[in-house]
């Protein structure tokens, strides 16, 4: 039995293909399940008897059940869901004047371990397969009957630790037949994973993407995200300017505000010099304290100085706080919080 979710569409068309049926009876199974939201064979109409019974017997549906759901006083939603084998992820559901935004988990745990981050507190247990991503989306469309026009990837995990699956969850909520999230609408976080960003940046796609860079100089980052020993920042600035180049796209660098650790005016102006040029954007956030570390987000006068500070110097910025405080919402705070409990 294969999952349904894990198909692309020109998964499911090979697929069937192979067994004899055509080509658009895999666009008449995508519209069934992501527009119509039918998942019993037998109110598939139009579909043959034969292919039905195919169906039945070589295909289900690995559906996510939540566990535990909260609710923010800003709207933002947060679930805890519960896969087949009973690992708990979690999904955010973010509300915003431009439409819902989906916030979603590629790996169980995170291997990267960034010193600040809650989701690396468990080492990776696996990564999650391109269906149980999919899973998610759908997941929080039906509950909350709402539409999810965008989607973005940082939830817990490294997706570009992940990036095959990771690249077939977008190819089948940016379907016409599938979700139709608009590739603009979806954004990419990565730690910074070198070879993966530049493999990026020749997808066919529109995705953007968005680079954790959190630091301005090579030691300061190295200290709170090991994966810089790895790909240091001169190597990181170099693909993103690739990526730039390439895409004619803006890119993102998302630099999160520790009090007294990366937030000082010099460090905004490093991170002009390392910026300087390119067609980028800088989304500064208020760290999130998360209980297990001692690292306090920057207080607002200072992290409005640090904006001001950009922006003086022609860097794109803004300044914001991480939704659903009140509930965990941080990235992987309250999966995090559960293991505890429950391990
Ligand atoms: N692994 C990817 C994507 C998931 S993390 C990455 O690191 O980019 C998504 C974003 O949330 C990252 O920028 C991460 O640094 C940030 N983040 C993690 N913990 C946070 C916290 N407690 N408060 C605010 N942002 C946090
Ligand atoms: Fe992993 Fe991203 Fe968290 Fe770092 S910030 S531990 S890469 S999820």
């Amino acid at each position: 039995m294969n999952n349904f979710y894990d198909y692309t569409l020109d998964g499911l068309t090979e697929e069937l293909l192979k067994h004899g049926f055509k080509a658009f009876n895999a666009k008449q199974l995508f519209d069934w399940v992501y527009k119509k939201r039918v998942q019993d064979n037998d109110k598939m109409t139009n579909l043959s008897k034969t292919l039905r019974q195919f169906l039945n017997k070589h295909m289900w549906f690995s559906e996510v059940v939540v566990n535990q759901h909260q609710v923010s006083h800003d709207g933002t939603e947060k679930f805890l869901f519960e896969l087949d084998d009973g690992n708990i992820i979690e999904t955010v559901l973010m509300r915003h004047n431009y439409g819902n935004s989906v916030c979603v988990t590629t790996q169980l745990g995170c291997n990267i371990g960034c010193t600040f981050c809650a989701s690396g507190l468990q080492k990776k247990k696996r990564d999650l397969t391109a269906g149980e991503i999919v899973a998610q989306v759908v997941k929080v469309q039906d509950v909350s009957q709402e539409r999810v026009s965008h989607v973005v990837v940082m939830g817990i995990g490294e997706p570009f630790d992940n990036y095959e699956n990771t690249m077939a969850f977008i190819d089948i909520i940016n379907s016409p037949h599938g979700l139709e999230i608009g590739a603009r609408h979806i954004t990419v976080s990565t730690s910074g994973i070198v070879p993966k960003i530049r493999q990026f940046s020749n997808e066919p796609k529109q995705v953007n993407l968005a680079i954790s860079l959190h630091a301005s100089n090579d030691n300061m980052r190295t200290s709170i995200m090991k994966i810089n020993k790895v790909y240091p920042l001169v190597d990181v600035i170099e693909a993103a300017k690739e990526y730039v180049e390439k895409t004619n796209r803006r890119i993102t660098f998302e630099y999160i505000l520790l009090q007294g650790v990366n937030d000082q005016l010099w460090h905004a102006d490093e991170l002009v010099q390392l910026l300087r040029g390119m067609n980028c954007y800088v989304n500064l956030i208020r760290y999130n304290p998360v209980d297990e570390f001692s690292y306090q987000g920057t207080e607002e006068a200072v992290a409005r100085a640090f904006h001001k500070r950009l922006m003086d110097q022609g860097i794109t910025a803004t300044l914001r706080h991480e939704k659903g405080g009140d509930i965990d919402a941080a990235c992987g705070q309250l999966r995090s919080k559960k293991l505890t409990r429950i391990e």
